[in-house]
């Protein structure tokens, strides 16, 4: 039974009650955690093979979690057009797609993902055991949930049956780190039998559904305009909504859609700095938290975002909620950290396993160096600090130190320890240039962005 020490460091537990240990210890054995507490209560066992010494100048935090990201090498490609101009030029990206753009584009933005201090990604992409391939080769804990839709002209993303095999051969694989829902792209792209197997398959396999809903205004109106109702109200005839249901976007919603997704458990989660970027507008946050939704964070990938740090994603989604609500005091850097953390493990349905550091969870957690210029100073007053603040408002990616999934070291002093970042970097670089001349002929052929 390996067994790892953390010690000498600040812990954030994220617990129900943000516990907050100001010199702890951590003790990791067959990759749970087995024990916190302060240093003075926990003595370190002699069987340990690891002691890590953060010195007092590291914080230890859950493992980010991305409840909503797209696995993709084209960065900085689509930029400056609005989500209903954006999704022909992103439709291109994927008329292209073969298996292999979809294995190196799983690993450039998984390794990205990783160093940054996200430990759990529900990734909606193509070719997704390839995905599962690249997670297994970083060891990054990995949710997929397939593009999938049958609507014409949108059937060259991946199928129900897909969907269904890729349930069957890696839900549950590599130690329980994959995990496979069911993939609807939209109301639009997605027929109502598709609605119909998701569902089944959920009660069959135990699974949760992820989709997208009401990013944008125009969208929203053109869905009331064809379906006689909103989206959610839409997703509610469908089915879907509930517990294992993850939306992400949901920024053009009413107050009665905001009531139905607390009352049905619906779980959003949130892309701030996408809706931004494609010009969609601000999520109504603050009051779809005050109405009881659970609301997680995502980045949507690289092309829509163009970069994937939550810690970045932190910042803005409460900036931009203080700016628009003309209110300083909403979304604070704890409820920012929840909601990154703990908020998307119950998004996922893995409250019980993951998103905060407890006794019994796996010891999926990273360690943020703050001895760092843009970290530092540090106030204690008793048990206050500015600390959080600090990591919420302050920190970037690259403060990432160490992290940690299942009690395996993925990356240590910032850098991957399972691959060769060069290697998988050159190898986005070759596949991503030939990804993108395809792409240009389904432009042309097309005529489409
Ligand atoms: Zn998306």
């Amino acid at each position: 039974m390996k067994c790892t020490v953390i010690t000498n460091v600040v812990i954030f537990t994220v617990d129900r009650t943000d516990t907050l240990i100001r010199k702890g210890t951590v003790i990791v054995r067959d990759g749970l955690i087995a024990a916190v507490g302060k240093k003075e209560d926990i003595s370190i066992p002699i069987d340990a093979d690891e002691i890590i010494d953060g010195r007092g100048q590291m914080a230890l935090l859950p493992g980010l979690i991305d409840s909503h990201n797209h696995s993709s090498l084209m960065r900085g490609v689509a930029e400056g057009l609005r989500l209903v101009d954006w999704l022909p030029v992103y439709d291109l990206e994927h008329r292209a797609c073969t298996e292999e753009d979809a294995y190196h584009a799983a690993r450039l933005s998984y390794l990205e993902c990783l160093k940054n201090g996200t430990t759990t990604i529900m990734d909606m992409y193509r070719f997704m055991h390839r995905s599962a391939e690249a997670a297994g080769e970083l060891g990054i804990r990995l949710h997929l949930a397939p593009y999938a839709a049958d609507v014409q002209p949108y059937d060259f993303f991946e199928t129900a049956k897909a969907n269904e095999k890729l349930i069957k051969t890696h839900h549950m694989s590599q130690n329980g780190k994959i995990r496979v829902w069911m993939g609807l792209e939209n109301l639009f792209y997605c027929s109502e039998d598709m609605y119909k197997g998701a569902i089944r398959a959920q009660q069959e396999y135990g699974v949760g559904i992820h989709t997208h809903g009401c990013e944008q205004e125009e969208e929203e109106q053109n869905i009331i305009r064809t379906f006689g109702k909103s989206s959610i109200d839409m997703l509610e005839q469908r089915g879907i909504l509930g517990e294992k249901t993850l939306l992400a976007h949901c920024v053009w919603v009413n107050d009665d859609d905001i009531k139905k997704m607390a009352a049905t458990g619906t779980n959003l989660a949130h892309c701030a700095i996408s809706a931004a970027k494609l010009g969609c507008g601000v999520a109504r946050i603050p009051l779809m938290l005050k109405e009881g939704v659970n609301v997680s964070i995502g980045s949507d990938g690289v092309i829509d975002n163009n970069s994937m740090d939550l810690f970045q994603e932190m910042k803005f989604a409460s900036l931009i909620q203080k700016a628009t609500n003309y209110d300083a005091s909403v979304m604070s850097a704890k409820e920012m950290l929840r909601m990154a953390t703990i908020n998307g493990a119950k998004s996922l349905n893995m409250e019980n396993e993951i998103g905060s550091i407890e006794v019994g969870k796996s010891a999926d957690m990273i360690l943020v160096d703050f001895f760092r210029p843009n970290l530092q100073p540090v106030f204690w007053n008793e048990e206050e600090t500015n600390l959080l603040w600090n990591l919420v408002f302050s920190a970037k990616g690259e403060n990432v130190d160490t992290v940690m999934v299942q009690g395996e070291i993925l990356v240590r002093q910032g850098k991957s320890t399972k691959v060769s970042e060069t290697e998988v970097m050159i190898m986005a670089q070759t596949q991503g240039e030939d990804w993108m001349r395809r792409r240009e002929y389904h432009k042309k052929l097309t005529g489409l962005g």
